[in-house]
């Protein structure tokens, strides 16, 4: 039978087209991608051999061998895995992107990374042998007894072709002719150094030739004494594909209730895609040393998603299925010792400032998800959290306990203010009061912020507030100097109010005001800003309600006003009080129709320089 021919969709050629135009920092990663590939398709057959013999050459060794040949420049991995059918070949390397490949390749072209950075953490790991050879053919069969072999072959360009071919054996062997440039993977030596690097963990057997290179070794199953850290930053690196060292680390061994072996790991930095549903957490589940399943979601609670590691237990039946973990009462024994252990980690880890800074810097976003499904531990959750505030430095966190010590003894509200950036939170008019009087104000920043914030309700029995309601306790600090009072600010507040009608919920005076003239807050029902913001974002239809102006009756726009007032210059008040309110919501974001404003202020400029 002749070769099909097959053309790969847009997006894969696209992803190709990236790969092979790529400079990489790390080429060698093709052959961790290989070796990775290999030993999954070993783990399927081990896997299935635990319940079903019957399995084509059920005795063949569970090993990966690689031959090369240096004249040549030829490369060859072959293993004895699960292998693949006719319709696995086209779905899983060819046609069909996986849903990481687009994600791939928005992130390359945005983030500027080199594709062998990002190869590893989008589930393209396959397609990085173009990095290092222009042809690539893969021989294949599975490991049902009545399978038939294929052979695919692709440039990488923008087609493959597949046919049958007559092969003996279950499993897959993937060859190729280097390019020139990369030659130096046609030598066993740089092989064997490579391997010893990226797969020392490897769970089945490495032969370059004739030699077996790695070790075989289930480090979790160590005593805890004797893993060095160079051996844990290893296995991190294997089992996350990450080049960076971790962050921190866990290794226990749990016996009791539920007995297990676990050894965990926080990334230094947060991957691609995290807050994503789909994501794939890299903890894997092992029974017994025998590899059961990777981004076991059974583990660990979905706020601790970016812990990686392997957690083994003797307390599965072996022929466990998803189902099985799921459901199972010793899967939620090992689920509720982790989920404690793993939170101490992260107490020990805040001890250190800088470097818990720096953890929350990556992760905190997710970890804050955690409140408003975590009951056990919400109390340790909260302390976990860090906030920047008035009186902390940019991108410095203070904590809920440091706020509390330093506020004053009359002070009975935790204050806060959401913002998409610091710059403006420090500049919102409604800050003014706080910053004068040294109060100090929790600054939001995070996008997830104004959800969670509602999970928080209050810390020691001090509520949470956001300074821009209304109905905050602010202190009176003393009569304002030449403030508009009396029936004089009450008959300007009642003229704004008229002139505003139903865009405004009131007017009223502002105690909060200093520099500013006016300032919008949201009454008892509604929101604050950001918090509108958002759920704009996520509904177009969404309407925010009236907000409140307050005035500063002692800005001297104000005293001017209130003297126009009362020599009933109803006009130019009007002009104002339409700038004023225009010139609060422009602040806030939240001005749509912009060419009022702008040419009631070419009005007033007219009147300036005339
Ligand atoms: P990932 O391994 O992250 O899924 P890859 O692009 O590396 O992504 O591989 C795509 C798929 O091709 C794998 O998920 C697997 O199903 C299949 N595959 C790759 N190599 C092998 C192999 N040696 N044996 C069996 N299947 C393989």
């Amino acid at each position: 039978m002749s070769a099909q021919e097959y053309e790969y969709k847009a997006e894969m050629q696209q992803l190709l087209h990236l790969i092979i135009n790529s400079l990489y920092t790390h080429p060698e990663v093709f052959l961790r991608e290989l070796i990775s590939n290999a030993s999954d398709a070993l783990s399927k057959v081990r896997f299935r051999l635990l319940t079903d013999k019957n399995i084509l050459n059920p005795d063949a060794p569970l090993r990966v061998n690689i031959r090369v040949d240096s004249k040549e420049q030829t490369f060859e991995i072959e293993d004895a895995g699960c292998g693949m059918t006719h319709d696995e070949l086209i779905e899983r390397i060819g046609t069909v992107a996986s849903s990481g490949t687009l994600e791939f390749v928005k992130t390359m072209k945005e983030s500027g990374k080199k594709a062998d950075d990002l190869i590893g953490q989008f589930g393209v790991g396959f397609y990085s042998v173009f990095m290092v050879a222009d042809e690539v053919t893969v021989e294949t069969r599975h490991m049902n007894p009545d399978s038939k072999g294929y052979r695919w072959r692709s440039d990488g360009k923008g087609k493959f072709t597949i046919e049958e071919v007559a092969l003996k054996n279950r499993g897959t062997t993937i060859s190729f002719k280097l390019k020139d440039d990369f030659k130096e993977y046609a030598y066993d030596y740089r092989l064997k150094s490579i391997i010893e690097k990226y797969s020392n963990f490897v769970g089945f057997d490495i032969y370059v030739g004739k030699d077996k290179v790695n070790t075989v070794s289930a480090l979790w199953q160590k005593n805890r004494e004797e893993v060095t850290d160079e051996e844990k930053k290893e296995f991190y690196k294997f089992i996350s594909h990450d080049f960076g060292d971790p962050l921190d680390g866990l290794h226990l061994s749990i016996e009791g209730a539920v007995n297990f072996k676990a050894l965990l790991f926080v990334p230094e930095r947060a991957p691609m895609g995290m807050f994503r549903e789909e994501f794939e957490r890299s903890l894997k589940l092992y029974s017994n040393r025998v590899f059961i399943q990777d981004d076991c979601r059974e583990l660990l609670p979905e706020y601790l998603r970016y812990i990686r590691g392997v957690v083994d237990t003797e307390d599965l039946p072996l022929n466990v299925s998803r189902e099985v973990t799921q459901a199972s009462p010793a899967m939620r024994k090992i689920n509720s010792i982790l989920t404690d252990k793993v939170l101490k980690m992260h107490e020990e880890m805040s001890e250190d400032e800088e470097k818990y800074a720096k953890f929350f810097g990556e992760f905190g976003g997710i970890l804050k998800t955690g409140l408003n499904v975590e009951m056990k531990h919400k109390d340790r959750l909260i302390d976990l959290l860090r906030f920047e505030s008035t009186k902390t430095e940019a991108g410095k966190y203070t904590t809920l306990k440091a706020y509390l010590e330093g506020m004053a003894e009359d002070q009975e509200e935790i204050y806060y203010l959401t913002s998409e950036h610091r710059k403006l939170a420090e500049r919102s008019p409604n800050i003014e009061y706080f910053k004068k009087n040294g109060i100090e104000v929790l600054l939001l920043l995070d996008p997830v912020d104004p959800f969670i914030i509602q999970f928080l309700g209050e810390y020691e029995g001090k509520k949470l507030k956001t300074i821009e309601m209304a109905d905050i306790d602010l202190k009176d600090d003393g009569e304002k100097k030449d403030a508009v009072t009396g029936e004089k600010a009450e008959s300007l507040l009642s003229a704004i109010k008229t002139i505003l009608g139903d865009k405004v919920e009131d007017v009223v005076e502002s105690k909060r005001l200093v520099d500013s003239a006016a300032t919008l807050v949201a009454g008892d029902s509604g929101m604050d800003a950001q918090t509108e913001r958002m759920m704009k974002m996520m509904n177009q239809d969404f309407q925010a309600s009236a907000k409140i102006l307050e005035i500063n009756m002692s800005h001297p726009l104000i005293r001017n006003l209130s003297r126009q007032h009362e020599g009933k210059n109803q006009d130019l008040l009007e002009s104002c009080a339409l700038q004023i309110f225009e010139g609060a919501l422009l602040l806030d974001g939240k001005l749509e129709q912009k060419s009022d404003f702008v040419s009631r202020m070419t009005q007033f400029m007219v009147q300036a320089t005339s």
